[in-house]
C-alpha cells in the first residue's frame, strides 16, 4: 500500500497552498499536501505549530485565508462542515451526558431524517463495531474512559464519512489502553477501508498508526514521508532531533568524493559518511546517528580514528528491553548508545567510568546540512 509512490493515483485530498491567520499571527503557512484513498496520515508536530487548525479547515469550522482545499475532486471552499464527506471526532468526545450511548450515536443519523428502522440497524453496526453492545443503554458518566473514546468513534463513524479526522482521540487514555486502541483504530480503519487524518503530538502514536506522517513546524510541513523513512531519513535537524533519540555531531565538511562526505566535528573528530548529496567543502554540516547504530567496544575499530572517538562510561539507564550507555568523549560531547539487552554487542559488562571507543558505520547516519 504506497499510492503516493506512484505518480499515476491521485490524491483523495489536495491541500494547495493553504495559509490560515488569526489576526497578523500565521497559524498554517502556505502548506501543500495530498492524502490518498485509505490511508492512515498522521499531522505530527509540537504545541502550537497548526495541525489542530489544518484539521480544522479541513473539517470546515476555519475557513483557509488563502490556498484550496479539494476533497474527492470537490473544492471544499464554502461548504458547511455537515455538508462534507468528512467527520471530526475531538479529543474530549464531546458526547451528550445525559444520552445514552444508543442515543449519542443515533444522534446525527435522526438529525439527518434518517427514517427509524434504519437508525436502529446503522446504530447496531456501530455498536457491534467498536464492541459495546452491551452497554448501549448506559450514559456516559457509566463508561471507562476507553469505553467513552468508542462511543465518540462510533458516533463519527455513524454517518458513514469518507475522511475521518481525528484530533489526539487517544489523548485521555493512559498509556496501556492507549497503546491497545491504537491497534483497535488501525483494524477499524481497515475493516472500513476509510481514509483516516490524526493530529496527536506523540511520535510513537504516530510511528505505530500512520502509513505516512507529516511533521510540522510553525505551520508548515517539514516532511512527508513513511514512519521508517522519517526516523532512518530525517531530511533535517528538526526531523532527526524531534523523532526518536539521536546523536548529532557538528562539524564542517572537509571533502566530498564518490558518494561520501568527510567531516570533521566541532570536537575534532574525523567523520566519513555515505551521503547522495555533495556539500561544498567548508560547509557546516551536522551527522545525525540514532544511538542504536553506535557501537561501543574496548579495543578501538579497525577504522579508527575514522568515525571512532574514545570516551567514559558516564551513564548507564536500564529500560528492561534495553541499556542506554551515556558516554562521555574527550571533547566532553555526550554520546547516547543503546543496545538491546536480548542480542547485547558489548563483549563483557560495562560499568561507570569504563575508558571504551564508541564507533559507527558510513551508513549509520545521515549527513544534514545546516
Ligand atoms: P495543540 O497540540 O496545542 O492543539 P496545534 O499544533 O494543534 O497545537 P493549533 O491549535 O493549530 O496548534 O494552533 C496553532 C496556533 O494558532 C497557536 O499558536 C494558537 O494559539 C493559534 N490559534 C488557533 N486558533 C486560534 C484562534 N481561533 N484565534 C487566534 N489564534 C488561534
Amino acid at each position: 500500500f504506497a499510492p503516493w509512490a506512484d505518480p499515476a493515483s491521485k490524491p483523495f485530498i489536495s491541500v494547495k497552498n493553504v495559509t490560515k491567520k488569526f489576526g497578523d499571527f500565521t497559524a498554517v503557512d502556505d502548506l501543500s499536501l495530498n492524502i490518498y484513498t485509505r490511508e492512515f496520515f498522521a499531522l505530527l508536530g509540537a504545541s502550537g505549530c497548526g495541525k489542530s487548525t489544518l484539521l480544522r479547515m479541513l473539517a470546515g469550522f476555519e475557513q483557509p485565508t488563502s490556498g484550496e482545499i479539494i476533497l474527492d475532486g470537490q473544492n471544499l471552499a464554502g461548504i458547511p462542515p455537515y455538508r462534507r464527506p468528512v467527520n471530526m471526532m475531538f479529543q474530549s468526545y464531546a458526547l451528550f451526558p445525559h444520552m445514552t450511548v444508543e442515543n449519542n450515536i443515533a444522534f446525527g443519523l435522526k438529525q439527518d431524517g434518517m427514517p427509524k428502522a434504519d437508525i436502529a440497524e446503522r446504530v447496531g453496526q456501530m455498536l457491534k463495531l467498536v464492541k459495546l453492545e452491551k452497554f448501549a443503554q448506559r450514559k456516559p458518566h457509566q463508561l471507562s474512559g476507553g469505553q467513552r473514546q468508542r462511543v465518540a468513534l462510533a458516533r463519527s463513524l455513524a454517518k458513514r464519512p469518507k475522511v475521518l479526522l481525528l484530533d489526539e482521540p487517544l489523548g485521555a487514555l493512559d498509556k496501556k489502553l492507549r497503546e491497545e486502541t491504537q491497534f483497535e483504530l488501525m483494524d477499524l480503519q481497515q475493516e472500513l477501508g476509510l481514509t483516516f487524518v490524526i493530529v496527536t503530538h506523540d511520535q510513537e502514536e504516530a510511528m505505530t498508526m500512520a502509513d505516512r506522517i507529516a511533521v510540522m513546524s510553525h505551520g508548515k510541513v517539514v516532511q512527508v514521508a513513511t514512519p521508517a523513512e522519517i526516523y532512518e531519513a530525517p531530511n533535517s535537524r528538526f526531523v532527526a532531533d524531534f523523532i526518536g533519540d539521536v546523536n548529532l555531531f557538528d562539524g564542517t565538511v572537509t571533502a566530498a568524493e564518490g558518494g561520501s562526505v568527510r567531516i570533521e566535528t566541532t570536537g575534532g573528530i574525523a567523520l566519513r559518511m555515505a551521503s547522495a548529496e555533495k556539500p561544498a567543502s567548508g560547509a557546516k554540516a551536522a551527522v545525525a546517528i540514532r544511538p542504536e547504530k553506535i557501537r561501543i567496544s574496548r579495543q578501538p575499530p579497525a577504522h579508527a580514528p575514522i568515525n571512532a572517538a574514545e570516551g567514559e562510561i558516564w551513564d548507564i539507564g536500564y529500560l528492561g528491553d534495553m541499556t542506554v550507555f551515556h558516554v562521555r568523549l574527550k571533547d566532553g560531547k555526550v554520546v547516547k548508545a543503546s543496545s538491546l539487552n536480548a542480542v547485547r554487542a558489548v563483549e563483557d559488562p560495562l560499568g561507570y567510568d569504563q575508558q571504551v571507543w564508541i564507533s559507527f558505520g558510513e551508513d549509520s547516519g545521515v549527513v544534514l546540512k545546516d
